[in-house]
């Protein structure tokens, strides 16, 4: 089963896409959570991701699709994978496409998440990720606090605040998102793949609705 999240920076994306996929018995391929670990291990991707990272902006395409067409075609996805935060603009997308004609898989669900535009500042910058990286769990300071201050429900680490998440960067992450992501809705709108889900509620209740939306779209 092959699955793609999109949602602008703060919609919950992180949140839901871990259920989700641990709920399917499929890997979460998240391109945020694979650059910061390229980043920590210094590798050459992250080496040439880092500073564009540190300004909001997408990383160049080639590190993207190479990252991706080698976990695609890995066995760890032969049942199918749930996308996230890959594709983020039109280039990668047509990228996505070719990859998976290579193989021969089709997505078969494209979920939207909305959030009212106004909510995102503050669901970016009160947000906290577990430092395990086997973990990484998500928390948020107001709308999901986790039950010690400052620790992880799921496996106790400590929690930080991604470089990324501080309030001088979240506009250049939201306009970047405007510009170069949002159209992506339209690319995949004109398949009957694309469902909109609201992510303006509680998490508990979108996630009950996601897994009706991908039960009826492609049979989870
Ligand atoms: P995220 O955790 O998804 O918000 O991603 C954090 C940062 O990683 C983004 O602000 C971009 O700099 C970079 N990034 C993540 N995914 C992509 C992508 N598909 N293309 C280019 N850059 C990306």
């Amino acid at each position: 089963m092959q699955i793609l999240f999109l949602g602008a920076p703060g919609a919950g994306k992180g949140t839901q896409c871990k259920r989700v996929a641990k709920q399917l018995n499929i890997p979460h391929l998240s391109s945020g959570d694979l650059l910061r670990e390229a980043v920590k291990a210094g590798t050459e991707a992250g080496v040439k991701a880092k500073s564009f990272m540190d300004q909001g902006v997408l990383v160049p395409d080639h590190v993207l699709i190479a990252m991706f067409r080698d976990k695609l075609s890995s066995p760890e996805c032969a049942k199918g994978f749930l996308l996230d935060g890959f594709p983020r603009n039109l280039a990668q997308a047509e990228a996505l496409d070719a990859m998976l004609k290579d193989i021969k898989k089709d997505l078969l669900c494209v979920v939207d998440l909305k959030v009212d535009p106004g909510l995102l500042t503050e669901r970016i910058t009160g947000r906290r990720v577990c430092t395990n990286k086997a973990c990484l769990t998500p928390f948020h300071i107001k709308f999901q606090p986790p039950a010690k201050e400052g620790h992880c429900d799921t496996c106790g680490s400590t929690l930080m605040i991604r470089d990324d998440d501080k309030e001088e960067l979240v506009a250049a992450r939201l306009k970047t998102y405007n510009e170069q992501t949002a159209p992506l809705i339209e690319y995949y709108g004109k398949r009957s793949i694309l469902k909109t889900i609201n992510g303006d509620g509680e998490p508990e209740a979108i996630f009950t609705e996601l897994l009706a939306a991908l039960q009826s779209k492609c049979h989870a």
